[in-house]
């Protein structure tokens, strides 16, 4: 599966809330899929999961992007990157990804990434609650 890299945080935490109900039943499935342990390629662009939700935006001649704060989440994914050790374009196993996950996240990381968030400010995500939904996942 392709898979941006903030990802990563928002699957272990994913309650069936969602942007629309494409994007909710897309995510299920995918959810599901990279809990239960799959093939793995990090990137930083839209990927499986932007491609059923709304503010995926294509302006002709330019690349999908995400329309939410200026695509910030690509910054957010680039920093991901550098901070939990992950390589783009490098094929994981998606339970190996959880493990160095869990190993490598700090709550400064977690604050960094998720703290603009909308579901953060609405209190479905928090350090605490992500670290819990990993291990119950390794
Ligand atoms: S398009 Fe943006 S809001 Fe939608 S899933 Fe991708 S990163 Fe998230």
């Amino acid at each position: 599966m392709r898979l941006r890299v903030h990802h990563l945080l928002c699957v272990p935490l994913y309650c069936g809330h969602g942007y629309s109900d494409a994007f909710v039943q897309n995510m299920d499935q995918k959810a599901a899929e990279l809990k239960r342990g799959c093939k793995v390629c990090l990137q930083t662009d839209p990927d499986e999961i932007c491609a059923s939700c709304p503010n995926l935006v294509q302006e002709a001649g330019e690349a999908a992007r995400c329309s939410l704060d200026r695509n910030h989440v690509q910054t957010k994914d680039e920093r991901l990157l550098t901070a939990l050790q992950l390589e783009a374009g490098r094929e994981y196993d998606s339970m190996q990804l959880w493990k160095a996950v869990r190993d490598r996240m700090t709550q400064e990381i977690f604050e960094g990434s998720c703290g603009r968030c909308e579901w953060y400010r609405q209190g479905l995500c928090s350090y605490e609650k992500y670290i819990a939904a990993v291990d119950a996942l390794k």
